[in-house]
């Protein structure tokens, strides 16, 4: 477990993002987020696709992920932790960048104390149980040896095939039917049960909420972060509560 220092008692989370060079409006936003919001805070988590797609840290191209990796170290140099869990679009993203940008790789998922309450992450698409053909991906790319092949290919290369991997999930999701694309309740409360009945906070599904599930006589709060595509948005905890934040 890894506790946030309590200084000014405000912790943020954000995830799904998606930053790419194309969408200036969103990265815009996002750093007006940083500057102006989560500067003074405790801690910042990043709970994963906060870029469109990561074909490696060496690639020179992106403008966005240069200053994003500005921002957040200055962010972590004025006394914010920051830390980052990959989400299915960035999990190539390596501790080159996160050195570079003063954050703090964090598995997922990782159980952490906020404000001594028991509080776990997740970027979410663990939780998406019947999306069987997504759940098959992702055990064959995540291996640790495909990840070292992917970033050994050359640049070029590395970017023709995030494109192509772009298009195809646009495309396999118009022919999901929505059930399949949120997470499944069963594998919510048998990993709520796991680590001991916690408060959940994860991304992924773009479904911003705020539950509360039964499981076996606990009431365990599970939250749902917004994505950056129309407005974005944040969830923020202090000592007393969470809010679920529209910008
Ligand atoms: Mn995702």
């Amino acid at each position: 477990m890894s506790e946030p220092p309590a200084a000014s008692g405000r912790t943020y989370f954000i995830s799904d993002l998606h930053l790419t060079d194309e969408r200036p409006d969103i990265n815009g936003r996002f750093f007006h987020f940083i500057d102006e919001i989560a500067s003074g805070a405790d801690a910042l988590y990043i709970l994963g696709d906060l870029f469109d797609y990561w074909v490696g840290d060496d690639n020179p191209a992106s403008s966005v992920a240069r200053e994003t990796a500005l921002r957040l170290k200055t962010l972590s140099k004025a006394g914010t932790a920051v830390y980052f869990m990959h989400g299915n679009r960035d999990f190539l993203l390596a501790g080159k960048y996160a050195t570079r940008s003063g954050m703090n790789l964090l598995p997922d998922p990782s159980l952490i104390s906020l404000y001594d309450v028991p509080t776990l992450l997740m970027h979410g698409d663990t939780l998406c149980t019947d999306d069987l053909a997504y759940q098959a991906w992702r055990t064959r790319v995540r291996g640790p040896w495909v990840q070292a092949l992917l970033v050994a290919l050359p640049l070029a290369l590395r970017l023709r095939l995030a494109g192509l991997a772009r298009v195809g999930s646009e495309a396999a999701k118009q022919n999901k039917p929505a059930e399949i694309m949120d997470v499944n309740l069963e594998e919510v409360a048998r990993v709520l049960q796991i680590h001991g009945y916690p408060r959940l906070i994860h991304g992924h599904t773009h479904r911003p909420a705020r539950h509360v599930h039964q499981v076996n006589g606990h009431d365990c709060e599970r939250w749902v972060l917004p994505d950056w595509y129309q407005a974005g948005g944040y969830i923020v905890c202090n000592r007393q509560a969470c809010s679920l934040v529209m910008l």
